[in-house]
C-alpha cells in the first residue's frame, strides 16, 4: 500500500501552479471512522481532498475550513486541514446511498443537493480570520471549488476531486488536482490545460491503476516542462484529546457538571472530526469541578 502524498509543482514557466494528491488511506480512514455509505463516502471525501489541496497551499501552522451546506439528504459536509497535510472531517448524515446518476456515476450532486452555501474559513494566525463564502453551484463539489477560487479569490483554477467507491462501501481510491492560473498566462496555455483536462480520465481510476500524483501532473502538461516544487505526506489525523473535551466540560460551570455526578455518575463526549469518545467518570468530573471553585 502506498503511502498517501500531495506534490506541488509549476508548469509552463510558473504561470501556472498545479498541486496533486493521492489520498485513498485519508478518505478510506474517514469512511470506517464515520461508516459512511457509499454516496456518504463520495462526497465526504471529495470535500477532504479538495480540503487537503487547499490547506497545502498554506504554511505549517495554518488552517483551512471548508463548510457545505447543501439542501441534499447529506446535510453539512464540514473539513478541517492545515498546510501541514493533516485533514479531518465529518458529514451530518453519512448514511446516504443513491442510485448511480444518469451517467452511471454516483451520485455526489444528489446527495449534496443543487443549492446552499459554500463556505471557506482560513486562519492565517492574524487577528480575524479570512472567510469567503460562494453559492453551491454544482452540488459535485470540485466545480464548487473551483468557483469558490474563482470568485471569492479572484484566481482562476480548475479543480478535479475524484472518489472510486468499491462495491463493499470501502474506499478503493482517491485524490485529486488542483491548477492555479496565475496573471500574465497566455491563452494558448489555457486552451492547452483546458483541451487535456476535457480528455483527463478520472483521478481516482487514474490511482487505482497505480498512478502517481507526479504521473497525473505529467498527463495533464504532457510534453511541457514541469518542474516538481514539493512533496507532502498527507494523514486523516484529529487533535482532539480528553484534555480539551475537559475543558469543554469545564465551560458548563460548576451546577451543569454536578448534575452530571449526581444523574449520570459521568459523562461521555464523542468527536464530531474523527468519532473517538471520551469516558469522563465522577472522579474525572470532581477534578474538573474542583478547578472552577479554585480547589485541587
Ligand atoms: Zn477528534
Amino acid at each position: 500500500m502506498t503511502k498517501d502524498y500531495l506534490v506541488k509543482a509549476l508548469a509552463y514557466g510558473g504561470f501556472v501552479r498545479a498541486y496533486a494528491v493521492s489520498a485513498t488511506e485519508t478518505v478510506a480512514e474517514a469512511q470506517r471512522r464515520h461508516d459512511t455509505w457509499n454516496t456518504a463516502s463520495a462526497a465526504l471525501g471529495r470535500t477532504i481532498v479538495g480540503g487537503l489541496l487547499l490547506g497545502s497551499t498554506l504554511k505549517g501552522d495554518d488552517t483551512i475550513t471548508v463548510k457545505v451546506q447543501g439542501n441534499g439528504p447529506a446535510g453539512l459536509i464540514m473539513v478541517d486541514s492545515n498546510g501541514r497535510g493533516e485533514v479531518k472531517g465529518y458529514i451530518q448524515n453519512p448514511n446516504v446511498s443513491l442510485p448511480l446518476n444518469e451517467k452511471g456515476k454516483i451520485d455526489v450532486r444528489g446527495a449534496v443537493g443543487t443549492e446552499g452555501v459554500f463556505t471557506v474559513i482560513k486562519d492565517l494566525g492574524l487577528k480575524e480570520p479570512f472567510s469567503g463564502q460562494t453559492p453551491i453551484v454544482s452540488g459535485e463539489l470540485g466545480e464548487d471549488f473551483t468557483y469558490y477560487l474563482a470568485v471569492s479569490e479572484q484566481v482562476p483554477s480548475a479543480v478535479g476531486l475524484s472518489v472510486l467507491v468499491d462495491t463493499d462501501d470501502s474506499i478503493r481510491s482517491a485524490g485529486g488536482f488542483m491548477l492555479q492560473i496565475m496573471p500574465g498566462a497566455s491563452e494558448e496555455v489555457i486552451d492547452k490545460i483546458e483541451a487535456r483536462l476535457a480528455n483527463l480520465p478520472l483521478v481516482s481510476s487514474l490511482l487505482d491503476q497505480g498512478k502517481t500524483p507526479e504521473d497525473i501532473l505529467d498527463t495533464i502538461f504532457d510534453g511541457e516542462s514541469l518542474m516538481i516544487l514539493d512533496t507532502m505526506p498527507v494523514e486523516f489525523k484529529c487533535d482532539c484529546s480528553k484534555e480539551k473535551f475537559g475543558n469543554a466540560i469545564l465551560t458548563l460551570g460548576t451546577k451543569e457538571i454536578q448534575d452530571m455526578i449526581d444523574e449520570d455518575h459521568g459523562a461521555e463526549a464523542v468527536c464530531s472530526f474523527c468519532n473517538n469518545k471520551y469516558y469522563f467518570d465522577e472522579a474525572d468530573l470532581e477534578e474538573i469541578k474542583a478547578e472552577i471553585t479554585g480547589g485541587n
